[in-house]
């Protein structure tokens, strides 16, 4: 069907399929391969979650708005595309916590809510003697059980106590993936906890000793964990673009089923055209992989998979109209506070880059698992949303001069209990049925920007050994 030369299709444009296709493209060049490789991407423009929007002299980030540097694929990628010139750090500076209407700084030393450092922690106000004693258990209870899985919530509030968790792990850790904690896999998110708990036994001692071993490493300076291009992240899909030089890219256009058709598969497009294809890689959200497919039970665990709808406000400001009380970088807020936004970065100090001179930049963010409704609201009454919650918190004169509203209707996959189990299920049905085609991207194992290169990294050796046997 597919002649000499085998053909690839690569299903979806965000930064897995980007990746996944300047990968491939190298392995093809280095090894003279004869492959052909063809990207699908559904909406008109390429970078799916990522997307920055130039505005009024601000750099506003609709999606991402950096990755962890320590997870080496982001920074390499960058390194590899030419545009490690543009890469900045975020300035670092003192983060909070919102519980009832009171700000409390999230105590020194605290990773992901896990106190490594005993002095902050018994000093800050945002617990309770009480709770800071049933945290202080953690360094006496034993381990649990090993287990396969179970969920953030369970796991934490077993180790530290309920008042630790709903007003510092809960708020930072749900931050990340809009979700209820009491759902979230906890090996499927944070393993390296559970790893802790199993090999220290106490979480705090563990964590302690490993950031002792990390902070030896460290440069004396304190340097920000994350990191961006001073032009947005979008340039680096801009560049992928560009140097994207044997994909034929198909923008705005869908992939609506995979069928076989000989000894490879026949792809429908939208525009009722068809594409051969040898192997596949197939990065799109998993609600629409589970509509390529006809009648497998392995799209049962797709179909279960569900997502969090959330929304992101920023809005920009006059200096003078904006009176932190508090110096920082921003702040997340306790479930149990009655607000709306769940979290806000003051953009201009985390990234100065983002702000002309002169002006604040707030990005506020809305929606999480159990309450979602907000994220319909319209713009208007996203902003005032916004702001009154926002003038609980700071002092603000007067409307802000600039704003920018991103929806993302289910856009934040869940990692639910079981999910890893879930997934292997879901990809030996594929291998069964549809040998050669792979699922991968932000649905399946890592949301962050870094985890998203390596899977696509990942599908490359999967596509080429599927393909090439000993090809790497
Ligand atoms: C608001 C927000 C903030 C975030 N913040 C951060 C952060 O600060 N740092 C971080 O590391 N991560 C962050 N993330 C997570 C990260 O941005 C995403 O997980 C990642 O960008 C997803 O990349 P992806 O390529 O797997 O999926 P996507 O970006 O969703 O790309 C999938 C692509 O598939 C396309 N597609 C869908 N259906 C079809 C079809 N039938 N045919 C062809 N194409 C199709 C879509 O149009 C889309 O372009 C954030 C996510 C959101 C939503």
């Amino acid at each position: 069907m597919s002649g000499e030369r085998r053909q690839i299709v690569i299903i979806g444009g965000g930064i897995t399929g980007l990746a996944a296709a300047f990968y491939l493209e190298r392995e093809i060049k280095k090894n003279g391969l004869p492959a052909e490789v063809t990207l699908v991407e559904a909406s008109p423009r390429l970078g799916g979650k990522i997307q920055t929007v130039h505005k009024d002299g601000y750099v506003i980030e609709r999606g991402p708005d950096s990755f962890l540097e320590r997870k080496q694929s982001a920074p390499q990628l960058v390194k590899d595309l030419g545009l490690d010139h543009l890469l900045v750090n975020n300035a670092t500076g003192q983060s909070y916590v919102l519980v009832n209407e009171t700000l409390y700084p999230i105590p020194e030393g605290a990773v992901m809510g896990v106190p490594t450092e005993i002095r902050p922690f018994l000093t800050t106000g945002l617990f309770s003697f009480q709770g800071k004693l049933r945290a202080g258990m953690d360094l006496v209870l034993p381990a649990s059980k090993p287990q396969e899985d179970q969920s953030l919530g369970e796991f934490f509030r077993r180790r530290v106590g309920g008042e630790v968790v709903e007003n510092l792990i809960e708020p930072l850790l749900s931050g990340i993936y809009a979700g209820d904690i009491d759902r979230l896999s906890l090996m499927s998110t944070f393993p390296q906890f559970y790893q802790t708990e199993q090999k220290h036994r106490s979480l705090i001692i563990g964590m302690k000793k490993s950031r002792g071993n990390a902070n030896s490493n460290k440069p004396a300076k304190k340097k920000g964990q994350f990191q961006t291009l001073k032009t947005g992240l979008q340039t680096i899909v801009e560049e992928l673009e560009k140097q994207l030089e044997l994909t034929k890219v198909y923008k705005g256009t869908k992939v609506v089923s995979v069928e076989h058709a000989g000894n490879g598969y026949s792809m429908k497009l939208d525009n009722g055209s068809v594409l051969d294809a040898d192997a596949a890689v197939i990065t799109a959200p998993h609600k629409v992989v589970s509509t390529m497919f006809q009648g497998e039970d392995w799209l049962n665990g797709l179909q279960d998979m569900v997502s969090t709808s959330v929304a992101n406000v920023a809005l920009g400001f006059p200096e003078e109209a904006v009176q932190m009380e508090h110096q920082g970088t921003g702040f997340v807020i306790s479930r149990n506070s009655d607000f709306s936004i769940t979290a806000c970065t003051w953009t201009n100090k985390k990234w100065p880059n983002t702000t002309p001179k002169g002006k604040v930049l707030l990005r506020a963010y809305v929606g999480k698992a159990g309450d979602e409704s907000v994220v319909e609201q319209s713009d208007n009454e996203m902003v005032k949303i916004v702001l009154d919650d926002l003038k609980r918190i700071m002092k603000i004169d007067g409307e802000p001069e600039m704003s920018c509203i991103t929806r993302w209707n289910e856009a934040m996959p869940q990692y639910h209990v079981g999910h890893k189990k879930r997934i292997n299920e879901i990809r030996e049905g594929l291998k069964t049925s549809y040998p050669g085609i792979f699922v991968t991207g932000a649905s399946f194992e890592g949301v962050g920007i870094p985890d998203c290169i390596d899977q696509g990294k990942q599908a490359v050796k999967d596509v080429l050994s599927h393909l090439f046997e000993k090809a790497e």
